[in-house]
């Protein structure tokens, strides 16, 4: 057992799955206005004693599916809320990526339903993912609303996840997530489609086997329990001069705003779902083209590369967990057969923490963060359980190729 401390509740023992390369230190998932700077309350990757990880199991079950029968659930459900009045019936939220572009395609031209798909864009477009949305609805033939926040809110309350909670992403996440049941019920949609359960990634088997999301994931009772950038709404009023109607834009709904019978469901769970084949078909039917060049932190060249923050984000995940990004999408891989331990741990060595230099000078600009500043804020959330300076360098104490300090 380790003797150093550990920050934010995390797992005293580093120890990875048996199957693919991730440890147990990676979290589960939380709806982030919850998430304050201690990570309280936070639960991590679930491993059995057999070592194994909770995600490996849900892909096993996967293969046992059948998934004709999952189908013709999904197209009962349909029936029930396609439109016999050619309205828009369901809704489907995206920026233009794999996943969202098929998930649209399938509802629309498969399973004959009529879609609104809705964009929270990315908080810094990449060329390709400006390209990609454009491609999506011109090529796929879709009717898409963005919605633009204020910039100059995002752009702070950014830089303040970053200082206190070391998450680039938060702003995004939130965005996104609380716009569809926003959207859904002015246009009176009662069917809102996500792609992937989280569960096929972090979460615990028992939630694997919902289709359904939970209402407390996007509604609120009290706004007052309520966090943003780590920070109590109450706070960022009152300390940082936000303006309350600035800040709803980010947070969930009242309870009472959404209506009963709306009801948030993932495609993932009706449809066997492998994001390789998710990026064949968006490149099929969208338009949907892979960056040339391979991203920072990992090999792969089609996910996630809509917004110069998610480079950023995967490498801040490496400091807070020891996770990088090659760790992510190389467990995906070994789940869906793609590839085997031996080659992902290889990945890894190879790929996983580098930094991500490519897009952080103009993150940096676009946010106005001195980039020593940063340097320094990353520091901080290096759990001295997973972290050790050596010579001036920070190196991991344990990696999944056992060469880490203390391995
Ligand atoms: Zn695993």
């Amino acid at each position: 057992m380790n003797k150093q401390k550990t920050y934010f509740n995390l797992p005293k023992k580093v120890l990875f799955c048996k199957k693919c390369v991730s440890s147990n230190q990676l979290p589960r998932s939380i709806p982030e206005f919850i998430h304050t700077k201690d990570r309280k309350g936070a639960k991590y990757l679930n491993f059995g004693k057999d070592g194994i990880c909770d995600p490996c199991k849900v892909h096993a079950h996967r293969d046992k599916i059948d998934w004709k029968t999952r189908e013709n659930e999904l197209i009962n459900l349909l029936d029930k809320y396609r439109s016999k009045t050619n309205q828009y019936d369901c809704l489907v939220p995206g920026s233009g990526g794999k996943d969202s572009a098929m998930q649209a395609h399938l509802l629309k031209y498969k399973y004959g339903m009529n879609p609104l798909c809705i964009t929270w864009p990315p908080i810094l477009y990449t060329d390709y993912g400006r390209q990609n949305i454009q491609n999506f609805i011109n090529i796929g033939g879709f009717d898409n609303l963005t919605f633009s926040p204020n910039g100059r809110v995002m752009k702070e309350l950014t830089k303040l996840s970053i200082k206190n909670l070391l998450h680039p992403f938060q702003t995004f996440i939130l965005g996104q997530k609380n716009l569809a049941p926003k959207i859904a019920s002015k246009f009176g949609i009662k069917l809102i489609f996500y792609g992937e359960n989280n569960a096929d990634h972090n979460e615990s088997l028992a939630e694997s086997h919902s289709s359904l999301t939970e209402k407390s994931m996007y509604t609120h009772k009290n706004i007052n329990n309520l966090y943003l950038a780590g920070l109590k709404i109450n706070d960022l009023v009152k300390r940082y001069g936000f303006k309350y109607n600035d800040l709803l834009t980010f947070l969930p709904s009242k309870t009472n705003e959404i209506p009963k019978n709306l009801k948030v469901y993932y495609l993932g769970y009706f449809i066997k779902w492998v994001p390789q084949e998710a990026y064949y078909y968006a490149v099929e039917n969208t338009g949907f083209k892979a960056r040339p060049f391979r991203t920072q932190g990992t090999y792969s060249k089609y996910n996630s590369i809509d917004d110069k923050i998610d480079d950023f984000h995967y490498y801040t995940t490496f400091i807070k967990f020891g996770i990088g990004r090659a760790t992510y999408d190389a467990s995906q891989e070994i789940r869906n057969h793609h590839i085997d331990r031996e080659e992902a741990k290889a990945l890894v060595k190879r790929f996983d923490g580098e930094f991500p230099d490519k897009y952080f000078s103009e993150i940096m600009d676009h946010l106005e963060i001195n980039e020593k500043d940063f340097f320094k804020w990353c520091d901080k959330f290096r759990s001295p359980h997973l972290w050790i300076k050596k010579n001036g360098k920070w190196k991991l104490r344990h990696n999944v190729n056992k060469t880490g300090e203390n391995d």
